[in-house]
């Protein structure tokens, strides 16, 4: 191992899922891509072997965050890595609990940037050593039950592609990067945040609820997953042919299936999928794990402004808090954005 460098500052993305919601933990398929949305971790070599850390973003009072930071440290130097003492800094402008993965874009930043202070080269195999340490931070640090999906997409996402997950592999879970050409097809992305907060560190949450369900073998909740897991296969065969229209039926299906024999959507989420296509999308769906959080809309990019319009009157009408809108593309991956010494 090379001497640390000094300073390091990285960059890890948020996630968006296209397809194939609630299958990682359960051993099927998912199509996230990464976006553009960050956080940034500028990382400092101390003198002694402490973690210090700050966050921009930090709910004043809040300190659970900084558990995701230990444990990711932990889980480096538990895969034989030497992480010295450090001071820590986050900065980002991935929304926090809303569903794009902040929590991921976090363990992957700081991760990334440890990587870069040891100078150890950030290829496939280092990547996805990172993404498995960065999810276990969170499971068995943090406590939140996710099943690998965030840190993956964060970690090996690529421009313009989407990142095909088999969580079957035996060897581990697979990785494929889909070409996903949106834009050149006239089409855009649209994330809407309902606002409505979840926290998957809940451990007594519905997500941890659902996967119980899922290891009992409740029926309705698996015909999700291997209905969901025949959607993405479909997906990635839409997005090959350039068959938008069938991608958005999928889109669409998927949320169908996610509110009603999986239950974990709620009537904001609802409300959005209805009137985006109802306005004219090709399909939408909640993405993430549920309870809250995001749509993903896929949109002619003409009717883009139609849409987020449509749905900002549709949540004025009922009482409820303008959504925030996202237009996104799938982005790079984490990376090294400089070195200092
Ligand atoms: P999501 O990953 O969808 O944003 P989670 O509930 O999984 O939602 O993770 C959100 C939590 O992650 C926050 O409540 C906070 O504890 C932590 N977190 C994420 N990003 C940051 C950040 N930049 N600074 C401090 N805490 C963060
Ligand atoms: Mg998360």
């Amino acid at each position: 191992m090379h001497s640390p460098r000094p300073a390091v500052v990285a960059r890890a993305p948020g996630r968006v899922n296209l397809i194939g919601e609630h299958t990682d933990y359960n051993g099927g398929q998912c199509l996230p891509f990464a976006i553009r949305l960050a956080t940034t971790a500028t990382v400092t070599l101390r003198a002694d072997d402490q973690l210090r850390m700050t966050s921009t973003e930090a709910a004043p009072g809040d300190a659970l965050w900084q558990r995701y930071v230990v444990g990711v440290v932990a889980e480096l130097r538990a895969a034989g890595w030497t992480v010295p003492g450090l001071d820590i800094g986050l900065a980002s402008t991935v929304p926090l609990g809303g569903g794009l993965s902040s929590s991921a874009a976090l363990e992957c930043a700081v991760a990334t940037a440890v990587a870069g202070l040891l100078g150890i080269p950030l290829d496939a195999d280092t990547r996805r050593l990172l993404a498995g340490a960065c999810r276990r931070a969170e499971t068995d640090h943090v406590g939140a039950p996710t099943g690998g999906m965030d840190q993956l997409a964060s970690m090996l996402g690529a421009e313009g592609h989407a990142l095909l997950v088999d969580f079957a592999d035996p060897g581990g879970p697979a990785t494929t990067p889909v070409p996903l050409p949106v834009t050149a097809a006239g089409l855009a992305l649209l994330v809407t945040d309902t606002g409505v907060r979840h926290s998957l560190a809940d451990g007594d949450g519905g997500y941890a609820q659902r996967r119980r369900e899922c290891e009992a073998g409740e029926p309705r909740r698996l015909r999700h997953v291997t209905t969901e897991n025949d959607r993405v296969r479909a997906a990635v065969e839409a997005i090959d042919d350039g068959e938008w229209d069938r991608l958005g039926a999928l889109m669409t299906a998927s949320h169908a299936s996610l509110r009603d024999d999986f239950e974990v959507s709620v009537p904001q989420l609802d409300l959005a999928v209805e009137t985006a296509n109802g306005a004219g999308a090709l399909g939408s769906r909640m993405t993430g794990g549920g309870f809250g959080g995001c749509t993903i809309t896929l949109v002619a990019a003409d009717r883009a402004a139609v849409v987020r319009e449509a749905v900002d009157a549709a949540y004025a009408e009922r009482g409820w808090a303008r959504p925030v809108h996202h237009l996104v593309e799938p982005g790079p991956g984490a990376e090294v954005l400089s070195t200092a010494g």
